[in-house]
């Protein structure tokens, strides 16, 4: 431990915060899933420099175990040994694909419990919720072991009398998949499964905050008997991860990227892929509109906001960013949602079996959203509940808030806020409103409540986003077509679409028949 100390103290400056704790391994009943080593080609291995760094769990600072810090030539060796596996890979029939993703499936089945306690113990989200993410990610598996047997081809009419044509659909190869630490496993296997499932091979690169639940699908498509480099998790922290991202985009072994993060670093990616034309899946940051109308069932929309809005601790890219009330409603909403918020919302250690909110998830996420609120409350803004920090509960806890007479020059307005922080605006009518909601460079989610039949239609169709919840705060399922459309993001996981952005199509001409 002592070496490990140093290293930590060294390279990150993190040694100071963190309290050192029982690990991880030790509360987790089955330990294996627990693993300190990034998988490569079918091994467990550290970095090649042998740096590492802690995982934090966000709700008391302690450290619950340490995972390689590995670099650009750590990626570039997986990349290696996926593309080696590729070949092989790519040649099994969509059968045997089904059947070992089904193995997958059945193991991480089994595993539910453990892997819900290890994604609340790096994330911090609570027990429940964390159950909830693991039966939903281990869906996208399930769902794509079903899918990998439907991914069929065309044969077109020929215009010609000598000629056949027929269109079949190709893995497009290795891919890197990088993704975000607010849904540590579904994230993972919305895209992996997808890739597995059509022929391709992947290498993960999970976020800094939450690579342990990488490393224990890892584990358990290894015990389930995935071959060897068809699923690599590359871990690293924060200073490599750029430069891992730049080697996936210049590499001419990766086919095709995705990315599931902030729009910003979205952007860098589809910048440096421009280079090798490589193919590119971003689901990348929201700023939702949910709607209230004044014709709506306001129980239902209370309890629509607080699902889409609190949903660990406000941490979801589909989180209702901007909450629009039409005036006729606004003052009986406003009550009745900040009573419901009482009433729900339980701040604590997720792990405990009675908060149903947890920390946000680090120090950096929990300035931005007091600046957030400062800002409001500087322009004006009304504090209707909470507004600053728990820290009575711990550092990185803030106080379920809810914000009145929210306008366009305040931040919580532009941005996504990611925390626990709902926002009301008045409106006057629909035309207003979709102006208003439209008016964003974002279109992912859009939610609205409305019993009026014709305008449900109108409304759905022009909201600018890619999803819509009608009189539904949660819309996320493996059949759903999942993404956005403006700077929210490229392509669709989850559905039948998601196998879409791993394949390629390629058209045979059979020619003197
Ligand atoms: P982020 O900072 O963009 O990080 C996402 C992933 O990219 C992490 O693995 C991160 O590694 C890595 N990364 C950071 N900089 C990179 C670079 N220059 N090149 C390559 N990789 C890089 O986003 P986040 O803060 O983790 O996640 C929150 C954002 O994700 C929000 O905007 C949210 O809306 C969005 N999100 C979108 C969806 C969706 O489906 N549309 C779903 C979930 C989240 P490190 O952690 O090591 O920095």
């Amino acid at each position: 431990m002592g070496l490990m100390r140093q290293v930590l103290g060294e390279s990150f400056g993190l040694f100071r915060q963190v309290k050192l704790s029982r690990p991880l391994g030790m509360r987790v009943r089955n330990a294996s899933l627990v693993r300190s080593k990034a998988f490569v080609n079918g091994i467990w291995k550290g970095a090649a420099s042998g740096e590492e760094f802690a995982v934090i769990n966000p709700a008391d600072g302690e450290a619950i175990g340490s995972v390689p810090n590995m670099n650009e030539n750590d990626a570039l060796e997986a990349v290696g040994a996926a593309y080696d596996s590729f070949l092989q890979w790519q040649e099994t029939t969509a059968k045997e694909r089904s059947h070992h993703l089904r193995k997958w499936f059945d193991v991480l089945q089994k595993n539910q419990d453990e892997l819900a306690k290890i994604i609340t113990a790096e994330s911090g989200k609570p027990l429940k919720e964390a159950a909830g993410e693991v039966a939903y990610g281990n869906s996208f598996i399930e769902w794509f072991s079903e899918e990998a047997r439907r991914i069929h081809g065309e044969v077109i009419d020929s215009p010609i009398k000598s000629k056949e044509m027929i269109f079949i659909r190709r893995p497009i190869g290795v891919t890197a998949l990088i993704t975000p630490w607010n849904f540590p496993i579904a994230m993972i296997t919305r895209k992996a499964g997808a890739a597995l499932a059509a022929g391709c091979t992947c290498v993960v690169k999970p976020a800094e905050d939450t690579p342990l639940t990488a490393l224990a699908l890892a584990a358990l498509a290894e015990e389930s008997g995935l071959p060897a480099g068809v699923f690599n998790v590359v871990t690293s922290g924060r200073d490599n991860a750029p430069l891992i991202g730049k080697s996936f985009c210049e590499s001419p072994l990766v086919a095709g990227i995705s990315f599931t993060g902030s729009t910003e670093v979205g952007k860098l990616l589809y910048k440096m892929c421009a280079k090798g034309v490589k193919r590119l899946s971003l689901e990348l940051g929201g700023n939702a509109p949910f709607i209230v109308f004044k014709n709506a069932d306001i129980g239902k929309a209370v309890q629509g906001a607080i699902a889409s809005k609190f949903r660990n601790c406000g941490q979801t890219c589909v989180s209702a960013n901007r909450l629009f009330v039409e005036e006729e409603m606004y003052d009986e909403f406003a009550g009745k949602f900040k009573e419901a918020m009482k009433a729900q919302l339980i701040l604590g250690n997720g792990g405990d079996g009675v908060s149903t909110m947890g920390p946000l998830i680090n120090d950096a996420q929990t300035k931005k959203v007091d600046g957030i609120v400062q800002d409001a409350v500087k322009k004006g803004a009304r504090i209707l509940l909470g507004g600053k920090k728990a820290s009575s509960v711990g550092d990185r806890f803030f106080e379920p808030t809810l914000i009145a007479d929210v306008d366009p020059r305040m931040l919580c307005y532009n941005e996504e806020i990611f925390g626990p922080i709902a926002v009301l605006i008045k409106f006057k009518n629909e035309e207003e409103v979709l102006r208003l909601a439209n008016h964003t460079k974002r279109g992912l989610a859009g939610y609205f409540f409305s019993n009026d039949i014709a305008q449900i239609w109108r409304v759905a169709k022009k909201l600018e986003v890619g999803m819509v919840g009608i009189n539904e705060g949660i819309i996320s399922s493996a059949e759903a077509a999942f993404g956005g459309i403006k700077e929210s993001g490229l392509g669709r996981e989850g559905s039948h679409y998601g196998i879409e952005e791993f394949t390629y199509i390629k058209y045979l001409c059979f020619g003197n028949l």
